[in-house]
């Protein structure tokens, strides 16, 4: 066998700890090539020897069929002179100073480890932390960088003889699958009740699953933090997990073993579907069917669900199909209200005391606490509400080269960002920092990426509002490292946020539709429904809604009857008796109320599009105060009847969107006694046709065609599809989140896009 040809191939993305070296091993070997294979702290290299035509394949392979969880961002190579191996081998790994590798996200069960879970032939029957390189927890259990056993949660597993021989055989599928594990030697599940008493192994396992059929209440260890459980379809278990879990309405997510369950109860597309299965196993919003027999209390006022499969060897154990055993669970995250999801047992035993009646743990420590996943299918695509499990760390390519940055984000629905080169690594969902634990987390974490991902920032970016801690952390980093830091205007962050995510790289202009609940303005007044004309460098705010009283500020935005009055009387509307709101107010109130508007006591002004959607919920009647964030707008989303063209009229003023008319026609429809579902229809129809209006009327004026959809309002459905159709259909092109959440959670890729370009 002549070799005429050699080349040195180098190979950067997600590529350790996925089973790469072994694909590229069998790969040679197969195209009798001989060299050597091995990691670097750069990526992969290769050196392979043989026939040029099975070089060129070997690269092809490389490049179209990786292992299911490596992700290539770059591939090199050389010729280099010719030299004949002995064979072709896995080395010892390399380390270079000061470069990094990506890490993977946590991974669902593969279904090779699905199938070995549920064969009695196998070693690891039944075994519920079976994993292996196609699968499993990375992010959740790593401590330190290399990616290597002794640096993750595992350290304290030695490994057997059977799983030292799977981790060392590079034709196994768990060679180097740093989680490996197997019932003789890696971690182990019991059930504790709450005297203390444990069972173990399957014992314990089964106990879990007799409460969950007894109506109880279970707390569950997953992969990035717990879950409380109960039996979807027993509503005297809801109502006890809402009491105790102090969550009344906010929509709970559940989990089915398997696809058609999910078919049994939802309205389930072929995209749905897909992002359902995907490896990632997200929590999909999808519809109910019309005629179901859940109950109410899962998601009180929606017809959509969240729905999940399992995603751990623990979850299919726990959701096994059985006779009379429920088909669904509820799994919602392991918290009391807003706090953040709890991942240690200690913690879990603690917190979680009083809302669980029994606790299923196991000793595989969570290093880092990650949330699942929500997203929705927008145009076949995954369009995302929260992104964390099974998609941080990995990160998004940035449009241009950035230098070290870190950029903070916002305060609530917090993520951070570190970026280096075009790698943006987007942190987890952290969530609300103005909660003690979640801004320890949100320390750490900034801490835990900059070690995980080499990244020393040499500049900060930060959102403009004083009173975030995001900004008080990101003002006192750069003062004590000495750093420049840069204010970005909440908006301008969203605008740069759906550029970066749809990978836009020019410093043309685009029309920027931004629809938010809050954000600080240059003003100092709460902004929120901003029309910007700019790019990632500047921004003119060329249109926005009227400035509208907020009496009480956060305490408006909990109640939106005082949204409703507050705009009536600034409008210069008649607070008639008729209307709900009016009705239901006495009448003190509603002078204090007045008052306090006149004086402007306690009463920023706001330009939030969100909080004219609250102003509308509460003018027809649907919600007057509000227990889980944006409840009322999501309810006036749900309410939408479909197949209605007719909308209200917004006025345009010299850069000012007038909503009075709009309120006077929607009034009007109130006291005529038109359906709810609607008047509904009609409001967000309207917003779509100002949206249309608003942008002609720039591209009449400076000739721009580009928009970009973002900000928390645009994870309204309806409004999203028909303002991309509307704008599509008069030659418009449009933006809209692909990778990051249109709420909050994307701010910080805007941050560090905008950094890029300073
Ligand atoms: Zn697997
Ligand atoms: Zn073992
Ligand atoms: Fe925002």
């Amino acid at each position: 066998m002549a070799h005429n040809a050699a080349r040195r191939i180098h190979v950067k993305g997600i590529v350790q700890g996925v089973g790469f070296r072994p694909f590229v091993y069998s790969t040679a070997k197969e195209l009798n090539l001989t060299g050597w294979v091995r990691n670097s702290s750069a990526g992969v290299d290769i050196v392979a020897s043989g026939k040029s035509d099975d070089l060129n394949i070997l690269i092809e392979i490389i490049k179209s069929q990786p292992p299911p969880l490596a992700k290539i961002d770059h591939i090199e190579w050389s010729e280099i002179q010719v030299e004949v191996f002995p064979d072709f081998q896995i080395l010892e790994s390399k380390v270079i100073p000061g470069e990094f590798i990506p890490i993977s996200p946590d991974i669902a069960i593969c279904e090779d480890c699905q199938r070995e879970l549920f064969d009695p032939q196998d070693h690891r029957f039944r075994y519920p932390f079976i994993n292996c390189t196609n699968c499993g927890p990375r992010l959740t259990i790593i401590k330190d960088i290399p990616y290597d056993r002794p640096k993750t949660t595992m350290a304290t597993f030695p490994l057997c003889a059977v799983c030292e021989g799977e981790y060392a055989d590079p034709t196994n599928r768990r060679f180097h699958a740093q989680p490996i594990a197997c019932p003789d030697c890696g971690p182990m599940v019991w059930f504790q009740d709450k005297n203390g008493d444990r069972t173990l192994h399957e014992a314990g396992l089964q106990r879990a699953r007799k409460s969950l059929k007894d109506g109880k209440i279970i707390a569950i260890k997953g992969l990035g933090g717990f879950h409380l459980a109960c039996d979807a379809t027993n509503p005297r278990a809801l109502d006890n997990l809402r009491i105790r879990k102090k969550r009344s309405q906010k929509p709970f997510a559940v989990m089915a073993f398997s696809l058609s369950v999910i078919e049994k109860y939802c309205e389930v597309s072929a995209s749905d579907k897909e992002l359902i299965h995907s490896k990632q196993k997200p929590i999909v919003i999808v519809n109910q069917k019309i005629e179901n027999t859940l109950p109410d209390q899962i998601a009180p006022g929606h017809h959509t669900i969240g729905v999940m499969l399992p995603y751990t060897p623990l979850h299919l154990l726990l959701l096994e199909p059985d006779i009379d055993y429920p088909d669904l669970l509820v799994m919602t995250s392991g918290n009391i209200s807003e706090e953040p999801i709890t991942y240690t047992n200690a913690d879990c035993l603690d917190r979680l005391h009083n809302i669980a009646d029994g606790f299923l743990l196991h000793d595989r420590e969570i290093f880092t606490r990650v949330d699942d996943t929500v997203l929705v299918s927008m145009d076949s695509q995954p369009y995302f509400f929260r992104r964390s499990r099974g998609f941080a760390p990995q990160s998004i390519t940035l449009p241009q080269n950035n230098n070290n940055d870190l950029s903070v984000g916002a305060e609530l629905k917090n993520t951070f960002c570190l970026s280096k080169g075009t790698y943006a690594f987007i942190s987890h969902h952290i969530g609300d920092l103005k909660n003690f634990e979640t801004y320890q987390a949100f320390l750490e974490g900034v801490d835990h990426y900059s070690k995980i991902f080499k990244i020393t920032p040499q500049r900060i970016a930060c959102d403009m509002h004083p009173d975030y801690l995001s900004t008080k952390y990101a003002n006192e980093y750069a003062a004590q490292h000495r750093l420049p830091l840069t204010l970005v205007q909440h908006h301008h962050a969203h605008l740069a946020s759906c550029l970066a995510d749809n990978q836009y790289d020019d410093d043309a202009p685009v029309i920027g539709m931004i629809f938010d609940g809050t954000g600080y303005g240059t003003d100092g007044n709460i902004w929120g429904g901003e029309v910007l004309i700019g790019n990632y460098k500047n921004y003119n705010r060329a249109f926005h809604l009227d400035e509208m009283p907020l009496p009480g500020g956060d305490q408006a935005v909990l109640h939106p009857y005082r949204i409703g009055i507050a705009y009536l009387i600034k409008s210069g509307l008649s607070l008639d008796e008729r209307l709900a709101l009016i009705h239901n107010t006495d009448s003190v109130e509603l002078e204090i109320l007045a008052k306090q508007i006149e004086l402007q006591i306690n009463t920023p002004m706001t330009t939030s599009m969100g909080r004219l959607f609250d102003a509308v919920a509460s003018l027809i009647g649907l919600r007057q105060s509000i227990n889980y964030e944006a409840q009322a707008a999501i309810e006036l989303e749900q309410i939408i009847k479909p197949n209605i063209d007719q909308a209200y009229h917004f006025g345009l003023n010299s850069g000012t969107i007038e909503i009075k008319g709009l309120l006077e026609e929607l009034i009007s429809d109130i006291f005529e006694g038109i359906p709810v579902g609607v008047i509904s229809a009609k409001f967000h129809n309207s917003v779509v046709r100002l949206v249309v209006e608003i942008a002609s009327q720039i591209r009449s004026q400076e000739g721009i065609d580009q928009v970009a959809l973002s900000g928390g309002v645009w994870q309204n459905l309806y409004l999203l599809n028909h303002a991309i159709q509307a704008l599509r259909g008069e030659g418009f092109s449009v933006l809209f989140h692909q990778q990051v959440p249109a709420n909050d959670g994307g701010i910080s890729l805007g941050q560090a896009a905008i950094l890029k370009k300073i």
